[in-house]
Parts: structure tokens; sequence; C-alpha cells
């Protein structure tokens, strides 16, 4: 495919990311497949692999309180506020080599080219050392360290071998007490960009290399419960059962119906039916809801009319409907002076109109946007997949979205200097 990215040398940069995505999709704690969590050897691996990148780029390197390792390089004088450039390096089990990974060489291939150039506003990038929450089950814990929404309750969380976060931050050389360093002040801040693969379909749809972000999607996340009564599959008639199995189907199918109805992601991704045997009625099921949407005011209108058709399929059926949320986060909105400079970024690389779309997956900006605005630049992945070995980009679509990063990046240092 020819090269139409603007800047010369860019396919050769692209080409040397994607190396470095396969250099560091090759530090795995397993053999066959990418797997690469918080706090683990491979972790602080990569950490030294990205330090390493960091430096060649011009940067000075340190890895923070919580196992993040950041760069820096500072503006036309020292200790300026900080534009942060980033993403994520930790990997969901049988990841793909793209997503987080590239949002953060893309990131350092930036800072290589602005060097020597004077800027109004020192530059940093950051790996986030936690986005996804593999190891410990609660996500972002690199970024909300940096944002400071740290809570203290997360030192006792346990991964599959019983192994406290805290002993996690011991064995991996980081001092629990030091965590509250990592925290850095909205005063020495400009902002938060993170360049990311897509993941999902709608640049591809579009025929796109490149979009803007609008808002990160909130999730809010049940356990829900259907009760009825188990009973002996040949001596009920159906007039007399109280098969909860049957009631939550309906429900599941409801949830879909709605969720389209209302324009929402709902999703129901676990189910378990007790007591489970083939001649047993099910007594109880238990299954779960993410439900998502780009406001929250649509997810909790569809979340309303999910518990209306529960409660009247359990009443008719003669059933119990319980629902306890476990999980919530609300939708974070793009900075709009970030994203009109993500947006004259994409521009700049000859598209005229740029795509705005929101993020149906959580980012570490979520976080971030505690202590600094944020804003993000999409990357086209083939066929939207992600959280997958098939993870794929083109290095026509690297060499544009590292043109785009770049322009973006001057057009703010551009108004902060107007
Ligand atoms: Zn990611």
């Amino acid at each position: 495919m020819a090269d139409r990215s603007g800047a010369p040398g860019a396919g050769a940069e692209a080409q040397l990311l994607l190396d470095r995505c396969d250099e560091l999709a090759a530090i795995s704690s397993e053999p066959d497949r990418l797997v690469r969590v918080h706090l683990s050897k491979e972790h602080k691996a990569a950490n030294e692999l990205v330090a390493q990148w960091m430096t060649e780029a011009g940067m000075s390197t340190w890895q923070d309180a919580a196992g993040n390792q950041c760069g820096r390089i500072e503006g036309s004088e020292p200790d300026l506020p900080a534009l942060l450039l980033g993403s994520h390096i930790d990997t969901v089990p049988d990841a793909g080599r793209y997503d987080g990974m590239l949002g953060v060489l893309l990131a350092i291939q930036v800072v290589s080219r602005l060097r020597g150039r004077s800027l109004p506003f020192a530059v940093e990038v950051v790996a986030f050392s936690d986005e996804e929450g593999t190891r410990f089950g609660t996500a972002l814990l690199g970024s909300r360290a940096l944002a400071g929404t740290w809570d203290d309750e997360w030192w006792n969380l346990t991964d599959e071998h019983g192994i406290t976060l805290f002993e996690a931050f011991q064995d991996f050389g980081l001092d629990p007490a030091r965590l509250p360093g990592a925290f850095r002040r909205p005063e020495n801040l400009v902002g938060y960009l993170e360049a990311h693969i897509e993941q999902g379909p709608w640049l591809e749809d579009a025929d796109r290399s490149l979009g803007f972000v609008t808002s990160i999607a909130g999730a809010r996340r049940f356990e829900l419960t259907m009760v009825g009564k188990a009973g002996h599959a040949g001596g009920s008639p159906y007039d007399r059962r109280k098969d909860a199995l049957v009631g939550a189907s309906e429900l599941v199918v409801e949830i879909e119906r709605l969720s389209k109805q209302q324009h929402v992601i709902g999703t129901v991704g676990k189910l378990e039916v007790f007591p489970g045997g083939v001649n047993v009625i099910p007594g109880r099921v238990e299954f779960s809801l993410d439900l998502r949407a780009e406001f929250d005011d649509d997810r909790d209108e569809a979340l309303r009319l999910i518990h209306e058709a529960a409660e009247e399929i359990a009443s008719r059926r003669g059933l119990h409907f319980h629902a306890h949320e476990f999980y919530r986060a609300d939708a974070v909105v793009c900075d709009l002076d970030l994203r009109a400079a993500i947006e004259a970024g994409i521009r700049s690389t000859g598209d005229a109109a740029p795509l705005g779309l929101y993020s149906r997956a959580g980012h570490d900006g979520m976080a971030v946007v505690a202590v600094a605005p944020i804003a993000m630049l999409f990357l086209r992945c083939k066929g939207g997949v992600s959280h997958h070995p098939d993870e794929s980009v083109t290095r026509h679509d690297v060499a544009a979205a590292l043109d785009a990063f770049e322009a973006a990046v001057l057009a703010l240092a551009e108004a902060a200097a107007a």
C-alpha cells in the first residue's frame, strides 16, 4: 500500500513501532500466548525495555511509586507543567499486541520527533502499570495512583495465588507506604492524551484510519438472581412450575431488545443454573449484566426499563428477582480544547472531516480525568478485534496516527503560546 503519510520516513518509523510491539509481545509469562500482568517479572522487564526506548528518545526516566514507567522532556524552561501522553503495558490473558502498548510506543516516538523543539510545556510519557485489572480484578490501578484516587482497601485484593496487592508491591521492589508519591498535582499537568486502537469496527466501516473520541462510556455492572423452586422434571406440571431459568432466559432476551431500543449496550456474559441437573427444574439462576452507553442518562433509563421487565417476568412466573450492583463508572467526556487538537492532528493527515466516536471500552483517561483534562485518538484495528491475538493494525494507519498525534501536541503548543 502506498504510504500517504506526510512526514518523510513515517513508514519506517511506523515499522519500528510495529517491531517494538512484537518485542514487547515476546515478554510474556506464558510461552504460547501473551499474558503480562501487573507487578509481574514480565512487567518489570517491559518497564525496563520501555525505559530504554524513552532514554533513546531523549527523555529522563523513572518508575513511579505505583510501578508506572515514566519519561520526560522539559519544555522551553525547566519544571513547566507537563502534557502527559500514554497508555498501558499490562494485558489481558491471551492478549493482542497493540491494545495499550501501541499507544505507549506512539507517545515515545512523538517525543523523539519533538526533541530539540522549544515547547511551552514539558512532555511526559506514562506507561501505565495496570489498566486491565487482570491480576487483582480491579482495573486502572496505575492511573488511579497517579490521579490520587487510590483506595487503601485495594491493598487486600488478592490474585489467583492468594498474593495480596500489598505483597505484590513489595515483591516488585516497591514500598506501599510510598504510594502517595505517584500522585500528580493538577497544577503540574496540562492534560492527558492517549492513542489507542479503536476496539470496534466503526473506523473500518467508515474507511478511516483515525478518529477522535468524544467520551468514554460509563458502565454499570450487576449480579442478577432469579429464584424459583427446584423440583423433579417429571413430577411438576407446567402450571405449577417456578422455573428460574425460563424466567431468566426471558429477561436475557428482553435485555437485548430494550438495549437496542434505547441505544445502549447491554450484555449478559455469565449465567449459572442451580442445582444444575438434567432432570431438575432450575430453582435459581445467577447471571450478570453489563450496561454501557455514551450518556449516563440513557444507560440509567435503560436500566429502569430492564428492572421493570424483570419484575413483570418474575411476578408473572411466581419468581423472585434480585439485582446487586458491584461496579459503577460514569461516562467521561473528552475536553473540548484537547479534542480540537486531536481533530486538527487528524486533519493534518489529509482527513478533512475527522470522525468522532465514543469509546465503548474503559481507558486510563477515566482515572486521569480527576487531575487533568483528557482526550483520545483512536486508530483503526482489523475487524474491530481486541483482547485477542488476532488484533491487527496496518503500518499505514500507525504512520498516520504518529503524524496526527505529533500534530495534536504541536497544535496544543501553538494554542498555549498564543
Ligand atoms: Zn487498552
